[in-house]
């Protein structure tokens, strides 16, 4: 650089001040030195960007600073939690094999397993995660990798993590962990020896629904995470990678308040539904394993079900029109989704049934409002219905 020319000074300032905040490096492409410098690059020998494909500085930040928070190293940032769910099952899965997949998992990682995979010759069998027996028996010979979620949508079911890793490894299979809903601040799956942690960044790590992403890291630091990743085109953008970083520093703080509302939504719904779902109620079917596993945190998660089905449900949502009735998690707004309209609409009624996913099942990403304004207006809402 010839820093004589004062456009270029501007340009790549050589400040003896540091940025406080991360600069954004939208640059698709990066210029070297000259053909041996680049040569060099390539090979390893001299550091440096060449393509944003290939890596870029916001993309590494965001992903050294997930990687510390659950304990990983090399974790790889993606296009999409669903790019990361794809990753790490093509990374470690050939065709041939068979892969074990919680059937409560994420609807499109449920399609990955229906219809993707097999498509490519994978061999796919869905079974629940709470029970670690179910999974033994789904066992095959050329089985590679079980794939859950710690806690599931919208039940809040919670896998037998511990049964499931305990198994895996004494059959050499590798668990895969999705730990969207859950968080590092619930668990560390690699740190219970699961072998693949997974997030939809775009949920809570981000928090404000305005970026697309996910992160995969892997025990062994494994380089065919980021190849692969390049080669599919499953990376992410720079600008996604910089707005992620900003929400992720203020993640613990919107979790913690978050879970203690969510504590106070589920008490305080007590005699107004007909069923209440949060993992650190005693009637919760795996209550248990909060402590077992153990689960640090029960969640910004809040199901719950009404009686008069459709109609209900409409006026509920109706009545409660302050709250964001919008198909996602994680945002610092709470928002409401009616499963049976989007998350689970690919079921059948009666497959939803068998889940506890009836017309009157809601499921409240609690946000980050004032608790008591959030709980009435949630009250309110019901007392209307
Ligand atoms: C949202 C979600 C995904 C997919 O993430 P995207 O960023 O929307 O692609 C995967 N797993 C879980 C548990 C999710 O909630």
């Amino acid at each position: 650089m010839k820093n004589d020319d004062p456009l270029m000074r501007a340009r790549w300032p050589l400040s003896v001040s540091r940025p406080v905040v991360t600069p954004l490096q939208p640059s698709v492409v990066y210029a070297s030195h000259d053909p041996d410098a680049l040569d060099d690059q390539y090979e390893g020998g001299l550091s440096g960007y060449t393509y944003a494909r290939e890596g870029h500085p916001n993309a590494e930040v965001l992903a050294a600073l997930i990687d510390r928070m659950e304990g990983a190293h090399g974790g790889v940032i993606t296009g999409s939690g669903m790019a990361a769910v794809t990753l790490a099952v093509l990374a470690y899965v050939q065709t041939g094999e068979h892969v074990i997949g919680a059937d409560q998992l994420y609807g499109r990682s449920l399609r990955l397993m229906k219809e993707e995979l097999p498509r490519l010759g994978v061999e796919t069998s869905l079974i629940d995660a709470t029970n670690v027996d179910a999974v033994a028996a789904a066992i095959r010979p050329k089985t590679r990798m079980i794939l859950v979620e710690t806690v599931s949508n919208p039940t809040l079911r919670i896998a037998d993590l511990v049964g499931i890793i305990a198994l895996a490894k004494s059959r050499g299979i590798l668990v895969a962990v999705d730990n969207t809903f859950t968080t590092p601040r619930g668990l560390k799956p690699l740190k219970l020896g699961a072998d693949i942690v997974i997030h939809s960044v775009t949920k809570l790590l981000s928090g404000h629904s305005d970026a697309t992403l996910g992160y995969v890291a892997a025990a062994e630091p494994d380089p065919r995470l980021s190849t692969l990743a390049a080669t599919m085109g499953l990376t992410a953008s720079p600008f996604d990678c910089w707005l992620a970083e900003r929400g992720l520093y203020s993640f613990e703080l919107r979790f913690d308040r978050a879970v203690s509302t969510a504590q106070k939504l589920a008490h305080a719904l007590d005699g107004r539904v007909s069923r209440i779902v949060y993992p650190d109620r005693p009637d919760h079917p795996d209550h248990h394993r909060l402590h077992e596993i153990p689960l640090a945190s029960p969640g910004n998660m809040v199901t719950f079900e009404i009686d008069g089905g459709r109609d209900a449900a409409n006026r509920f949502v109706r009545a409660a029109d302050r709250i964001a009735f919008a198909p996602t998690l994680g945002d610092i707004a709470t928002t409401l989704s009616h499963p049976a309209t989007s998350s689970h609409r690919a079921l059948s009624e009666k497959e939803r049934a068998a889940h506890g996913i009836s017309e009157g099942v809601f499921r409240v990403s609690v946000g980050c409002e004032e608790p008591e304004a959030l709980v009435s207006e949630i009250v309110q809402a019901l007392s209307l219905v």
